[in-house]
């Protein structure tokens, strides 16, 4: 029987590379390897996309991980013994070389997503990323390579975008790249996070503190108020949302209260407050621990595949 989809209003951006290099051990152990392609398969046995259509990266190159990071850290990431000190995992000595090439897909597809948006003008969402900890000459918290800063620079150098915005709802501060982009006017750095491992004091653009175990009506009011305010000074070319899902109350690493309503709530706020200026949108996986962290994603890219906006 021929299978009939329905037409896709958003595109996913996913690879095998991006399950294979994971240890299941270490820093990260609530961290559920499989679920991005749990969102997958559902997805395509619901038939809401179809799996040929599903962007596939390459790694990103040497190269590429040279906008940002510096000579000295890309030869440090080739001893195995180092990374898994940055990864907290003895693992990670029998899956180096996959290690490394997860971090390098992952990116991929992030630059992949973006390089779509703007062609397409199409919401892309890269079923994992979001590497906001990540230092040029370190990585920290489960963040080799910083995936976005890269995208935003290789995009940069290309001459296809100018200003950018990164609205970074993890549950963690995005300190990488408010560090990184500090005293870059062209990109406006939005971070909204709890008091757990805020690594910076320093401030550019958005950086808000939220109380703990906050609330549906604190966040999404908190959400709504700022990313209003810092949008009406700054008209980006293109998007990055780091629509991290630790926030969500079944995490079992974070502490917040959020229910599963309102991470769609959260999510199709910031779909929303972007698309309705027709900006390109990139939108990358953050962090989210447990099993139950990848329903969060579905609901969003579901509603993001059959709804025009
Ligand atoms: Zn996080």
């Amino acid at each position: 029987m021929r299978k009939i989809f329905k037409k896709e209003y958003a595109k996913i951006a996913f690879s095998s590379d991006y399950i294979y290099g994971l240890p299941s051990a270490g820093d990260h152990q609530t961290f559920d390897v499989m679920k991005y392609k749990k969102i997958r398969d559902k997805l395509v046995h619901e038939k809401k996309i179809n799996r040929r259509k599903i962007l596939r990266p390459y790694l990103c190159s040497y190269d590429n991980l040279r906008l940002v990071h510096t000579e000295k850290y890309i030869k440090k990431l080739q001893n195995p013994d180092y990374v898994s000190q940055l990864l907290k995992s003895d693992a990670v000595n029998l899956l180096y070389d996959s290690i490394l090439e997860y971090f390098r897909a992952v990116t991929g597809g992030t630059l992949l997503a973006a390089a779509y948006a703007l062609k397409y003008n199409i919401p892309v969402f890269n079923l994992g990323g979001g590497f906001h900890h990540a230092h040029p000459d370190k990585g920290e918290g489960f963040c080799v390579i910083n995936d976005i800063a890269i995208s935003v620079q290789k995009f940069r150098l290309l001459n296809r975008v100018r200003k950018f915005m990164i609205i970074d709802l993890d549950y963690h501060q995005g300190n990488g790249n408010l560090l990184y982009f500090k005293d870059d006017p062209n990109v406006y750095t939005f971070s909204m996070h709890s008091d757990t491992w805020v690594e910076i004091k320093c401030l550019h653009n958005k950086d808000i503190l939220l109380p703990k175990e906050c609330n549906d009506d604190i966040y999404l009011e908190t959400l709504e108020r700022e990313l209003t305010e810092s949008c009406l000074g700054f008209t980006p070319d293109i998007v990055f949302y780091i629509a991290g899902s630790d926030p969500y109350e079944k995490d079992t690493l974070a502490d917040m209260k959020i229910s599963r309503e309102g991470m769609l709530k959260r999510n199709l706020y910031v779909y929303k407050k972007v698309r309705e200026n027709r900006i390109p949108l990139v939108i990358v996986a953050g962090g989210g621990y447990g099993e139950d962290s990848w329903e969060v994603y579905y609901d969003f890219i579901k509603y993001c595949l059959q709804n025009k906006y």
